[in-house]
């Protein structure tokens, strides 16, 4: 049974949009986080409750945003993607049935990252940043993901003078410091990585 809260909520919402309401299946899962899945064809929208309470109301309005969402985005019984139409509901139901934006924000974007843009474009509050962060953190990701080959395999270091630097006559690397005084006094082995 749903409880009394969401029942209400998704009459009101549907009353607002005037549409009729599906029906509701809750269901409890010993978890923090809520999912939910809209059909259109079969009139449900069915809701996986966690814990927390700020998450299962963003959860039931994310769904209820693909129940009203315009006729048109539907295709085959199917409810519409997460594209700019379907966030122009969705947050607009967010924020006047009491999700914060912050909220909205940190839970929408962190399932569904592509949300922020549309969030950002839709001048959600804070979504600006909440996008620009997003962006940072991905270019970030992308730097330390970039593999790492081996330009030249392992070898001896055979050490050559150039000009007024030591090189290893093997690779090219040019070596300095405690490695070449470690170097002279005893043959190691090196190899050469990069990232080109
Ligand atoms: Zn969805
Ligand atoms: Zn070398």
């Amino acid at each position: 049974m749903a409880p009394a809260w969401a029942a209400a909520l998704l009459s009101e919402v549907c009353a607002d949009a005037g549409v009729a309401e599906p029906s509701l299946r809750w269901r409890r899962a010993a978890r923090v986080a809520s999912s939910g899945v809209t059909r259109w064809g079969a009139g449900t929208v069915a809701v996986t409750s966690g814990s927390d309470p700020i998450d299962q109301r963003l959860t039931l309005l994310h769904e209820l945003a693909h129940w009203v969402a315009p006729q048109a985005r539907r295709r085959r019984g199917r409810v519409a993607h997460h594209d700019a139409a379907f966030y122009g509901v969705a947050f607009g139901l967010y924020e006047r049935h009491g999700i914060p934006a912050a909220e909205a924000l940190a839970r929408e974007g962190g399932r569904y990252p592509s949300s922020l843009r549309h969030a950002r474009a839709m001048g959600v509050p804070g979504a600006e940043t909440a996008w620009r962060e997003r962006r940072v953190a991905l270019r970030e990701r992308a730097r330390l993901r970039r593999p790492v080959r081996v330009l030249v395999p392992e070898h001896t270091v055979r050490l050559v003078r150039d000009g007024r630097w030591t090189r290893c006559g093997v690779c090219g690397v040019r070596i300095v410091g405690p490695v070449l005084v470690r170097l002279r006094r005893r043959s190691g082995r090196h190899l050469l990585l990069g990232t080109g």
